[in-house]
């Protein structure tokens, strides 16, 4: 039974309207976004559910949910609702709320979120081997996907030694603001 929270909901949906400037009290449940996801069979709730839970107020669950961070912002739900909602923004600002929140989520798809906007926030660009290395430690999996990663190293796609990107230090600035103005409260 989906527990309804009159507050939390009104909250929600002034927020999303305030930072991502989309409606989720408009969508009616066509079902548009989820048949178009490519990565839905990764999700534990379709875009349209997600949208139905933020406009009863169950933002905690979304937050933790694999479908806001296995979404990989390919934009056919956007462009596929026919109430305009831009259910990917929603998805990329919940993610970044997740993180700023540090809020557990599965299979380490937080740690990967994490780690990569630091490394972009660091480099300016993502360092790839670098990123890669973090990541499996962190997962405590050092040997990950290491037979895909070995070959493309020494065919020189990716770069072995992190190179700092033209406007590195302005991306760290950018992100640590982002990062401040994710942190929700109620
Ligand atoms: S396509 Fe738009 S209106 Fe339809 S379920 Fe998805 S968000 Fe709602
Ligand atoms: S942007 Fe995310 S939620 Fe939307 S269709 Fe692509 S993967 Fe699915």
């Amino acid at each position: 039974m989906i527990r309804y929270n009159a507050v939390e909901a009104a909250s929600i949906r002034e927020k999303l309207v305030e930072r991502v400037k989309t409606d989720v009290a408009t969508c009616y449940q066509c079902g548009n976004c989820s048949a178009g996801c490519p990565a839905a069979f990764t999700f534990d709730y379709a875009p349209n559910q997600v949208m139905r839970m933020l406009q009863v107020g169950l933002v905690d669950d979304v937050l933790k949910s694999s479908a806001v961070q296995n979404c990989i912002q390919c934009l056919t739900c956007t462009a596929r609702c026919p109430r305009n909602i831009d259910i990917a923004g929603i998805f990329e600002d919940l993610k970044t709320v997740a993180v700023a929140k540090k809020i557990a989520v599965p299979e380490h798809a937080s740690t990967f979120n994490r780690l990569f906007l630091e490394n972009i926030a660091k480099y300016g660009q993502l360092t790839e081997a670098m990123f890669l290395v973090k990541f499996n430690m962190a997962a405590r999996k050092p040997m990950n996907d290491a037979d895909l990663g070995m070959p493309m190293m020494s065919k020189g796609k990716i770069e072995v030694l992190p190179k700092k990107a033209k406007g590195a230090d302005e991306v760290g600035r950018i992100y640590r603001k982002a990062m401040e103005k994710a942190k929700w409260h109620g």
